[in-house]
């Protein structure tokens, strides 16, 4: 009886897959297989974005989506089965480390997480296509735009609103309030607001507004990321520097977002080991600010442990994104097909003028 119950055992280890546990139980099951995908704001202005006389139509064109193909994104991955998530529900800490958690999502749905990069509305880029700032208004967001000199309105054109509104349309497109992940840097402020301390004029007021949109985001199922500060490349930047940017973030951005597990390196580009293949000081110092969970950027899931060597004890949780963008619209099909069909998705009306 022994021998059998190892033999089983045995069995049962080898045949369990590593990268997934799935368990039934009624109508729902565990997974710890989850995409994540993210893009950065949505061209609100496509007209003006890709307009002949416009600076940054290229970078738009390819960094950029549009708030109709948002749309259509969100409309095909809610046919296609797709649920979201909220990121910090697919981990938990032990001992201050982040550890993955299986998920549980209804029999019929598979799990995914949305975040948004850069949400600043950096004001070099003001009144080239993406709206100025959020607003909290009759106790709801709304998207506020000066269009020359007028003022804009709206509640259809960013993802903010977009998200709620397709939420309201289908609440289960949402697991358990679930909306998404905003990932901020402070060089210029966030949402909108020029919170950073070297802007000297109305900064408190800023601020105030600032917190007023946070707070609701917060009670709506949205939480926010660290994005670095500055946006620097982590490689090409010094200690000191690295050490002055993380300080920032938490004197001018977690002072109004509140405390983050998560930090989304900027580019993608990010750094564990040195050179020698031990725990970067980089790495070292993001641990010492709190942070538990690393994203990346990379067109294949990828959801596990790093570093990969067997003799460093000391791992960090890291996840990969997969960047939704005019460029892998019409040039990565291969890895958005199976989400959404991309085809579908591309705005040609807008993209043919470039
Ligand atoms: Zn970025």
């Amino acid at each position: 009886m022994k021998k059998l119950f190892v033999f089983l055992l045995i069995c049962f280890t080898v045949i369990q897959p590593t990268h997934q546990y799935v368990k039934a139980e009624n109508d729902f099951y565990y997974t710890k297989d989850i995409e994540h995908l993210f893009t950065h704001c949505l061209l609100a202005y496509p007209e003006i974005a890709f307009s002949k006389n416009n600076e940054m139509r290229e970078h738009y064109n390819t960094d950029c989506i549009t708030h109709n193909e948002f749309k259509f994104i969100l409309e095909e991955l809610y046919k296609n089965n797709y649920v979201l998530v909220d990121i910090n529900d697919c981990y938990s800490v032990e001992n201050g480390v982040a550890k993955i958690s299986a998920i549980k999502v209804p029999k019929n749905k598979k799990p995914i997480i949305f975040s948004f990069d850069d949400v600043n509305y950096d004001h070099k880029k003001l009144h080239l296509g993406m709206i100025d700032k959020l607003i909290l208004s009759d106790n709801k967001i709304k998207e506020y735009t000066l269009i020359n000199g007028k003022e804009n309105i709206t509640e259809d054109r960013e993802f903010v609103c977009i998200l709620e509104n397709f939420i309201k349309k289908h609440p289960d497109f949402s697991l358990n309030g679930a909306k998404g992940t905003i990932n901020l840097t402070g060089y210029d402020g966030i949402l909108g607001y020029r919170t950073q301390k070297d802007n000297n004029i109305n900064r408190t007021e800023e601020i105030k507004k600032a917190q007023e949109v946070v707070n609701y985001l917060k009670n709506n199922g949205w939480n926010f990321a660290s994005h670095s500060y500055g946006h620097y490349h982590m490689k090409k930047i010094s200690i000191e520097k690295f050490k002055k940017e993380l300080d920032n973030w938490k004197n001018e951005v977690e002072t109004i977002v509140g405390h983050t597990n998560i930090y989304v390196y900027p580019y993608g580009e990010w750094e564990i080991t040195d050179d020698f293949g031990n725990i970067s000081q980089k790495h070292k110092l993001l641990k010492d600010y709190g942070f538990k969970l690393f994203c990346g950027v990379g067109m294949k899931q990828f959801y596990s442990y790093l570093p990969f060597d067997k003799n460093i004890k000391e791992k960090s949780l890291f996840m990969d994104r997969k960047v939704i963008d005019g460029f892998t619209l019409k040039n990565r099909t291969n890895f958005l097909n199976p989400l959404f069909d991309s085809n579908l998705v591309y705005d040609y009306n807008y993209r043919n003028l470039i």
